[in-house]
């Protein structure tokens, strides 16, 4: 049979992840010659043998492909012969625009665990372990293609033994850019409050657990930056942690040794501990067992824990004992981004950290722990970082290159190129200037693993956040989006659906075009622009940011909307001075209007008995949440919905009154609960098949962070879906504010396409 030779181009994740190694094993498997390389569009192989050999190859290329490759598109053509007499791995060339896709971070693999726990192997107990299929990726490339010289490992030369394995196709090392050892990688020490060394090596280590089991605070730099570390299992410690780090009462992730031991403090779910086992690693939230024996101040008046398992080879030698469970939370100040650099650990944990366990590896970009949640049936993202960011999505149609520069709170960044969109990790609150450097940075990785400068920058309708004027300082047209709207093309563009839809977007603050606060708003439209159907009625807020953290106002002013001057008297009122409030909303002084969703929530919070002011974000919320045992009521409080202004109201003052009714008539907070998710569930549902007689809509779209609220996500799921709606909800993304930069990009594709 003839010899032919063709020349193979493979897109995807397959740089970084063992794809040229396997691709040359499964050559000489084939008997072909030729070569395999990176290049700055994936990977080009040229290929030559038996035509059968050759369709054989090419099968196994996708099918047989490494665990962490995604192989995007593979093209051939058939090229002339020639006589190369071996398959050879040439080294990488760089240059032309780059579009290959960088790995995420991965979770130390079995084979490499298995090495890592044999006292015989020369990489027993070396918290540094890693290979082809396993290690840090994201976090530590600085720009591509992904070679040693260009990570953050560059500064450690390999010793012989490494460079063997490096060198060795048959090796499962065999071009693993973080490869390293004891005696060429890098080292853990112990470094004191004052930023003094203590120990190093194993030392180091022993010296940092002993003083967890004694109940210390040990700053501890993982793979993303630096989680604070206190034993889970010591009240004490983690009451120490919470007064230090001024996080009086938002639940702590922990990380706890293994499988059998998160079954004994949550009751899991088949997926959930698919989850907890994956490559990824992430937080999840998962039910709170009865005497789970770790601290209550843990997750305090929550009935979930996050719950993770180790995911560096250090967190595996951390959690063998006496300790089992750690309170691993983000090594920052409140609402700052993760530390991730040694010295700045000791500096900006300084008073919280009695001492940090270092290495000298360094993290290129800050990557916090990805939080994730069963929900509706599925897995759901609520903190999208570590493990999954930089993964694509898919987007199902080609289009201009368009970054978009996301929301304030829960900030993440996507650039759109050909078919995908590439959203950045979680990078925090943008009011604060750390996380403004982050952003930049994030921005700087974007375009240093892209090299190209996007057609259009999307940014948010608020002229005064820092993303929206940073995005009007570039050298590139720009383009405001409405926050609800950008929900709502970012949840139709995950599900890659086109056409109309409506949206229900329920959240706490978005800037409206008329200048309002929007946050409970039912959009008609799709990417190329939406008309406002529906909103719950806009009220006033006392005080604007200072009543978000003070639900009781927000209840008043919600009454005083409803009742007028003849207020019912509820018992939540007698513990606070409501005059001035009342006298502020009266006059509209400082009182914004807004038909925020998460104000209605706090409301009802407050007005049942519930939190009266908060100590995190949607506290009021999830716990009036909570009360109401997962299941919703049959008998919803009536909600009305009426015509106003060419759009539907749907009337908060109705469900204030039934609320107060049911307070006054003495009904439990649990029953009020359900009763009032029900409402919102009916209110909504009617308002969608308003729409659909009136506009022939058959599909509805769920997005904004009120629907991490597992009751009204499957109350509103089950209710659109028996009145035959099509129902899209996220998955890869949150629906809170990190699904908005994906939005933006793909309003800004549309708005590109019309000209
Ligand atoms: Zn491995
Ligand atoms: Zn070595
Ligand atoms: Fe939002």
């Amino acid at each position: 049979m003839p010899s032919v030779r063709w020349k193979i181009s493979v897109s995807g994740i397959v740089q970084g992840v063992g794809f040229r190694p396997f691709v040359y094993r499964l050559a000489l498997a084939h008997g072909l010659t030729g070569f395999v390389a990176n290049t700055p569009d994936g990977v080009a192989i040229e290929a030559q043998g038996q035509a059968a050999q050759l369709e054989d190859f090419l099968v196994a290329l996708r099918e047989a492909a490494p665990p962490l490759a995604q192989v995007g598109e593979i093209s051939f053509a058939p090229i002339s012969l020639r006589h190369d007499g071996e398959f050879v791995l040439r080294h990488s060339t760089a240059s032309g625009p780059v579009s290959t896709l960088i790995s995420p971070d991965v979770a130390v693999c079995e084979d490499c665990l298995a090495e890592f726990f044999t006292p015989t192997d020369r990489r027993f107990r070396y918290p540094f372990i890693n290979c082809t299929n396993c290690g840090p990726r994201y976090t530590i490339v600085q720009r591509i293609p992904y070679d040693r010289p260009h990570t953050t490992m560059r500064d450690f030369a390999m010793c012989a033994a490494c460079q063997r394995e490096y060198d060795d196709s048959a090796n499962r090392r065999f071009h693993a850019q973080p490869n390293c050892c004891p005696d060429c990688g890098p080292q853990l020490s112990l470094v004191t409050a004052e930023g003094q060394q203590l120990a190093e090596r194993d030392e180091a280590l022993g010296e940092a657990i002993r003083r967890l089991a004694e109940g210390e605070i040990v700053a501890v730099k993982g793979i993303g930056g630096f989680h604070l570390a206190v034993d889970a299992a010591n009240s004490h410690a983690v009451q120490r942690l919470r007064q230090r780090k001024g996080r009086e009462a938002k639940p702590l992730a922990v990380m706890v040794a293994d499988l059998v031991m998160a079954r004994q403090v949550c009751r899991l779910e088949a997926l959930e501990e698919q989850t907890l086992t994956s490559q990824e690693r992430p937080i999840v939230l998962a039910a709170k067992k009865e005497g789970h024996g770790l601290a209550e101040e843990v997750a305090p008046g929550y009935d979930q824990l996050g719950l993770m398992l180790p995911y560096a080879p250090l967190h595996y030698l951390l959690l063998q004992g006496p300790v089992r469970a750690l309170v691993m939370t983000s090594g920052n100040r409140s609402e700052e981004p993760i530390c991730i650099e040694n010295d700045e650990a000791v500096q900006r944990l300084a008073g919280i950290a009695d001492c940090y366990l270092v290495h000298d590896r360094g993290i290129h970009l800050p990557c916090d722990d990805s939080v994730v949640a069963l929900q509706a049936g599925m897995i759901r993202q609520v903190r999208r970082s570590r493990g999954f960011a930089p993964k694509p999505i898919g987007l199902g149609e080609t289009g201009a290159m368009v970054l978009g520069v996301g929301a304030e709170l829960k900030n993440t960044v996507c650039l759109l190129k050909d078919n995908q969109a590439f959203c950045s990790q979680h990078i925090g609150d943008l009011k604060n200037l750390e996380a403004y450097r982050v952003f930049q940075q994030s921005l700087g990785q974007l375009a240093a693993l892209f090299e190209i400068t996007p057609a259009l920058i999307v940014h948010d309708l608020h002229p005064q956040y820092l993303s929206s004027r940073w995005a009007k300082e570039q050298k590139v047209p720009t383009l405001a989006v409405q926050h609800h709207h950008a929900h709502l093309a970012a949840c139709l563009a995950e599900n890659r659906q086109k056409g109309q839809a409506l949206g229900i977007i329920l959240d706490g603050t978005g800037y409206g075009p008329d200048q309002t606060i929007w946050g409970g708003e039912v959009l008609l439209g799709d990417a190329c622009g939406y008309q406002r159907f529906a909103a719950l009625e806009a009220l006033p807020l006392p005080g604007g940011d200072a009543a978000v953290q003070a639900p009781w106002r927000t209840a008043l002013s919600y009454l005083h909307t409803a009742y007028g001057a003849n207020l019912p008297d509820l018992p939540f009122m007698a513990a606070h001075e409501c005059g001035p409030i009342l006298a502020m909303v009266e006059k509209g002084v400082n009182s914004p209007l807004t038909s925020s969703c998460g104000r209605l929530f706090d409301a009802v919070a407050a007005m049942s008995g519930g939190r009266q002011t908060i100590q995190y974000e949607a506290q009021a919320a999830i716990e009036l949440m909570q009360t109401a045992g997962g299941r919703l009521s049959e008998a919803a409080f009536l909600c009305e919905v009426y015509e106003e202004n060419a759009m539907l109201k749907i009337s908060v003052r109705s469900l204030i009154r039934a609320v107060a009714q049911a307070v006054q008539s003495g009904m439990a907070q649990g029953e009020i609960s359900r009763r009032f998710h029900a409402g919102l569930v009916a209110a909504f549902t009617r308002v969608a098949e308003e729409a659909r007689s009136r506009e022939k809509i058959k599909t509805v779209v769920l997005s904004g962070g009120i629907f991490q609220n597992r009751l009204l996500l499957e109350g509103m799921v089950g209710s659109l879906g028996r009145v035959g709606f099509q129902v899209l909800v996220h998955k890869e993304l949150p629906c809170n504010d990190g699904c908005i930069s994906l939005g933006q990009a793909v309003i800004g594709r549309e708005a590109l396409k019309k000209g």
